[in-house]
């Protein structure tokens, strides 16, 4: 029988890091000892704090659908959050609470661009950014940035991508996959040149928020005055409240597009779990000082990358101010051979690493850096001392 799948599907590329992480189960499979550093999932349990909110949710029967945009005390503690860590003033009617701060982005996507209208996509981007583009039949247009400026635009680059068409621009800080945090007067540049196109809207995704390190402390762009009605600040609990399987992300913005991304979330998913949604309120409550002893090992696992990489010849090493990635520069080896295997570009890179280092590391391409790789460090140190190891050998 045929298979006569939409345009819309055919068009979606497949999400290159989690190809690479099937790609590496594969080779497991077949009994290769393969050390996984390509997903971006904390290696800790959920706290129990956080975890003894869901028994008590489950055991006070919560089991109803939830409100589409979540609890009202959900929101109400989302808004405190907002107040007491980004300085942001939203009501409860700005929130909507998402299955995880994937759905939250893919609504704004959804509810802001119109076929035909340019996004611009701050290079490095997260790899769904692109996808959920061209899913609302936009153009994602991105904005290149590499090691040398600490994978960071600059106000005249982002000056010369806007054009009449340009209805949204991503931003991503801390930053996956390069770990860079923009400061404050970084943003403010930027925020100056969109000052002069009032038409522009803002997706602000701030999900490492709390990873950060070395006393650098992200700064949200809806803060920046000028910014806040157009801004849509995202952020949820995967990461630092290591509670990726939970799903739970949330947005605060301005009321009409919340209220436009809670219709979306109504005709797709409805309001997300219960049992997930009461543990949530723990969570975003709980002073960050109860989970610092998870940033804290993060913390110590990238020094010790950091230096085991900066090791190898060849590779160009940033230092990550947050999130738990390091995205070297590995342009030196193309159109060189390695074992006898010709490097062309990041992904054959990424490929001879896993073929004989054993490693899943993720190209660069897929985050619009052809010159990098991303290496997660939310590894045991065992296996990331193991790994770096590996790929020294392979490619001295
Ligand atoms: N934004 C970024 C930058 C991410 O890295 C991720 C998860 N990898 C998400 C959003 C999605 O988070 P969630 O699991 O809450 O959907």
């Amino acid at each position: 029988m045929s298979q006569p799948l939409s345009e819309r599907i055919k068009s979606l590329p497949a999400s290159a890091t989690l190809a690479m992480a099937a790609k590496a189960r594969e080779l497991k499979n077949e009994g290769k000892d393969i050390i996984g550093l390509s997903l971006g999932e904390p290696d800790f349990n959920t706290p129990e704090f956080i975890k003894e909110a869901a028994i008590e949710a489950i055991e006070a029967d919560y089991n109803s659908y939830t409100p589409v945009d979540g609890y009202a005390d959900l929101k109400e503690a989302i808004c405190t959050k907002f107040k007491r860590d980004n300085g942001l003033a939203y009501k409860t009617s700005q929130i909507v609470v998402s299955t995880g701060a994937k759905q939250s982005i893919a609504n704004v996507v959804q509810v802001l661009v119109n076929p035909g209208d340019d996004v611009l996509l701050v290079a490095p981007f997260w790899v769904s950014y692109s996808a959920m583009v061209t899913l609302a039949e936009g153009n994602p247009i991105e904005i290149r940035s590499g090691i040398e400026t600490d994978f960071k635009i600059t106000p005249e680059q982002l000056e010369a991508a806007i054009t009449p068409k340009t209805k949204l621009v991503m931003l991503n800080s801390p930053n996956n996959p390069s770990g860079s945090v923009y400061s404050k007067e970084e943003y403010e540049a930027l925020a100056v040149v969109l000052e002069k196109h009032p038409t522009i809207f803002v997706m602000s995704d701030e999900i490492y928020e709390h990873i950060n390190y070395d006393g650098v402390t992200p700064f949200s762009f809806a803060a920046i005055p000028s910014m806040y009605a157009r801004t849509v600040t995202v952020n949820g609990l995967a990461k630092a409240f290591a509670m990726t399987g939970w799903r739970i992300g949330y947005l605060g913005g301005p009321e009409w597009i919340a209220k436009a991304c809670t219709k979306m979330q109504g005709q797709v998913t409805s309001g997300t779990n219960c049992i997930a949604q009461r543990a949530a309120i723990t969570a975003v409550l709980a002073p960050i000082g109860k989970i610092k002893y998870m940033v804290d090992e993060f913390d110590f696992r990238r020094k010790r990358i950091i230096d085991l990489l900066q090791d190898i010849e060849g590779f160009e090493v940033n230092v990550p101010k947050g999130a738990f990635y390091v995205f070297p520069d590995i342009s030196s080896f193309f159109e060189k051979k390695l074992r006898g295997k010709l490097i062309e570009n990041s992904s054959d890179f990424a490929m001879f690493l896993l073929e004989e280092a054993n490693v899943a590391t993720v190209t660069g391409d897929a985050f619009g850096c052809p010159n990098n790789i991303r290496i997660s460090y939310a590894a045991s140190l065992e296996d990331i001392e193991e790994a770096v190891r590996r790929i020294k050998e392979a490619v001295s």
